[in-house]
């Protein structure tokens, strides 16, 4: 099979379910909740990252990229997606991760690298200089033919792949989605339907540099007054998550019957319920909560040495 033919088989089909959900609070404020499974797209590429990569890949396709190289943590669900993607495509794969070697072992990477990508560990300081020209300049001419993704997968080619989850969607008044890079957010942006708002949820210390990073991916984003980010709900950083938090996560995972993680899908779930309660979304809203993935990275549930060792 060429490798358009599996990008073809890979990408071709999407869908994943719309599950309606119940909960004392949606019926108090009189509001209605679905959840967008998109954590069961695909079993073994995550959710959003699944549509991220997309049209990424298959731009590397059509370029005849000989490689895949890109950026993340040590429980990076992009990087254990571009690992599972390329695998298929058939492309090999190399994933810079910020951190020590002795991660290599831990569920996610290892996986990756079952999928056959070639791992190479830098340290923070390294790791930061992802973004700058010369570097990555340096990585190209290290590793030649290879087709560069910035972490997260989040670059302007990420958008359009997210923005094919409207098709799947009935009419709804609040698309609740969690925020990180910014580029699911961007991606959704860019094909907001006029009667909907797009409400992110922060799960880092984003404040004010996170809009900018929105608009540098969407630049319409703006003056587009239909959306808005969430800032207070990111429980103290990135993969941080205190034990009464975690403890939240897992009673609202039970009450509404879905499987959430601490990082992503179930701090912005908690921040949504949070919000629910003081009353912020108007009585009547149809709401909408992108499930973006991430299982794979709850698997390491080693909560305290984990948030040590995040970002
Ligand atoms: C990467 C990721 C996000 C964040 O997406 P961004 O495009 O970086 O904002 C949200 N949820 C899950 C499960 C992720 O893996």
């Amino acid at each position: 099979m060429s490798s358009l033919q599996c990008w073809q088989q890979l990408f071709g089909q999407s869908l994943s379910p719309l599950t309606p959900v119940h909960h004392p609070a949606l019926q108090k404020h009189h509001l209605s909740l679905s959840i967008k499974r998109d954590d069961l797209l695909h079993p073994s590429i995550s959710g959003n990252k699944w549509r991220k990569l997309k049209y990424v890949l298959r731009q590397a396709v059509s370029d005849r990229a000989t490689g895949l190289l890109s950026f993340g943590g040590a429980w990076s669900n992009h990087l254990h997606a571009l690992a599972a993607a390329g695998h298929a495509l058939g492309l090999p794969t190399i994933g810079m991760v910020r951190g020590e070697p002795e991660y290599a072992t831990n569920p996610t990477l290892s996986d990756a690298r079952a999928w056959g990508m070639t791992l190479e560990f830098v340290d923070r300081q390294t790791y930061r200089r992802r973004h700058d020209s010369d570097f990555l300049a340096d990585i190209a001419r290290r590793h030649p033919g290879f087709y560069l993704i910035p972490e997260g997968g989040s670059c302007p080619l990420a958008l359009p792949g997210m923005a094919e989850l409207w098709q799947t969607l009935p009419p709804c008044d609040e698309l609740l989605v969690p925020v990180a890079s910014g580029g699911t957010l961007a991606g959704l942006l860019s094909a907001r339907p006029a009667g909907t708002r797009i409400t992110g949820y922060a799960v880092l210390k984003g404040k004010e540099w996170l809009s900018g990073t929105i608009c540098d991916l969407f630049a319409p984003a703006a003056t587009d007054n239909g959306w808005q980010l969430r800032l207070e709900h990111h429980g103290g950083g990135y993969a941080k998550c205190s034990a009464t938090d975690r403890q939240a996560i897992a009673g609202l995972s039970s009450t509404l019957g879905v499987p959430l993680e601490p990082v992503y899908s179930g701090k912005a779930m908690l921040g949504l319920f949070r919000d629910i309660e003081a009353g912020f979304y108007p009585p009547g809203s149809r709401l909408v909560f992108v499930h973006t993935g991430g299982l794979q990275g709850a698997r390491a549930q080693i909560s305290a040495k984990r948030s040590g060792q995040a970002k």
